[in-house]
């Protein structure tokens, strides 16, 4: 039985937030990840024509969610170009507004890149932009960081500088998601990486797992997505991650490519609900 398992899917808002969370449903899914708008362009809807209420009912009377949001992919918070940092700051202050309003579970952010300066250089500026976002955006929001898969110059693929982060920021209001492809690219065993977490004390901060496969080697500092168990951490390494009671309390998003290539479906919902038995 899986009935608090929580297994989602990130899932386009084009026909709106309700008719997303029915598409999540008919493919399996209980809850949901969602861009506030597109992912490649800094304009945003005014925060107000979203249907909240309605949608909130709706979760609430199919005991759907929780609901992430993920950010754009425009973003980065440690740019030395102050156009983009103030872009980047602003369109994530929409964000954290827009996940109190759906009483969502986060905001879900890759920071960006040191473009070569390395983090330490980059963390004064990261962690003022940080409490900048949470100072201006209300109490009931959450912001997410996610790791990155070990690309040159993108902040966070070493889990260590998520703990630096935290540190810094000391925001009950930040915490951390885990994605399986970007660990398995930036050399993180699915294994081990449980305790790779504990040394960091990172348990209490991750709220949620994006649960992917990879096209590419394991270390290869690469990110692309595969369905889940037909990419190289493969059905096996999956299924031990998935039935590591370590993990088990925390919401599983898939952000898969899809067996028709049009985004996550109901056979990889059945494929890791199979794999967790
Ligand atoms: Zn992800
Ligand atoms: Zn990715």
């Amino acid at each position: 039985m899986q009935i608090s398992r929580r297994i989602g899917a990130h899932l386009s808002v084009a026909g709106g937030l309700v008719q997303a969370a029915q598409n999540a449903m008919t493919m399996g899914a209980n809850c949901l990840q969602v861009f506030s708008g597109s992912p490649r362009v800094w304009a945003r809807k005014p925060i107000d024509s979203f249907p909240y209420d309605t949608f909130i009912t709706f979760c609430k009377d199919q005991d759907f969610g929780p609901i992430f949001t993920h950010a754009l992919y425009l973003i980065n918070l440690a740019s030395d170009n102050p156009d983009l940092l103030t872009k980047s700051i602003g369109v994530l202050k929409y964000d954290l507004e827009f996940d109190s309003r759906i009483h969502g579970g986060g905001v879900i952010v890759h920071l960006g890149s040191h473009q070569g300066r390395g983090f330490a250089v980059s963390k004064q500026r990261v962690v003022k932009a940080l409490k900048e976002i949470l100072v201006g955006t209300p109490k009931s929001s959450t912001f997410l960081i996610e790791n990155s898969a070990g690309q040159s110059g993108k902040l966070c693929s070493d889990l260590k500088e998520i703990r630096e982060l935290l540190d810094a920021v000391d925001s009950p209001r930040l915490g951390w998601c885990f994605d399986t492809c970007h660990a398995f690219c930036a050399g993180y065993d699915l294994k081990t990486v449980e305790k790779d977490i504990a040394t960091l004390n990172l348990w209490d901060s991750l709220k949620v797992i994006h649960l992917n496969d990879s096209r590419d080697l394991f270390k290869s500092g690469r990110d692309r997505h595969e369905n889940v168990g037909e990419g190289s951490i493969g059905k096996d390494r999956m299924k031990q991650f998935l039935t590591n009671p370590k993990f088990a309390h925390l919401p599983l998003i898939l952000e898969v490519p899809g067996f028709n290539g049009d985004g996550p479906d109901a056979k990889n919902i059945a494929i890791v609900k199979d794999l967790i038995g």
